[in-house]
């Protein structure tokens, strides 16, 4: 793909990665009925797709779904992971040398 192009010649964004690409960039095209299943939504779609995405969008289509199940726990595993390595525990602050909560009877 070309990585300059006229900007009058981007008339289409791809579906898969927000690109804007021309209509010689246009690697295939899904037309059919939607639903949108969280606001029940329905509707007729027709998305475009630049040819990284058109050769992704079949690949992932193409998978086997022992794959697709190892991929997802490999994807859930990685951002525990990130998760684990980027958030440190505070250290526990304690109120001991504080003196806060505390009741000190008097003595009469
Ligand atoms: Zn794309």
């Amino acid at each position: 793909m070309p990585e300059v192009m006229e900007v009058d010649d981007l008339r289409w964004v791809c579906a898969g990665c927000g690109i804007a690409i021309s209509n010689l960039e246009i690697s295939g095209e899904v037309y059919g009925q939607y639903i949108e299943y969280m606001t029940h939504g329905r509707g007729e779609a027709n998305f475009v797709y630049c040819p990284d995405c058109w050769e992704s969008l079949k690949e992932n289509l193409g998978t086997d779904i022992r794959i697709a199940i190892d991929r997802r726990r490999r994807i859930i595993e990685d951002d525990e992971k990130q998760r684990r390595d980027t958030y440190r525990e505070p250290e526990k602050e304690t109120t001991r040398h504080l003196g806060v909560n505390r009741m000190e009877e008097e003595e009469s």
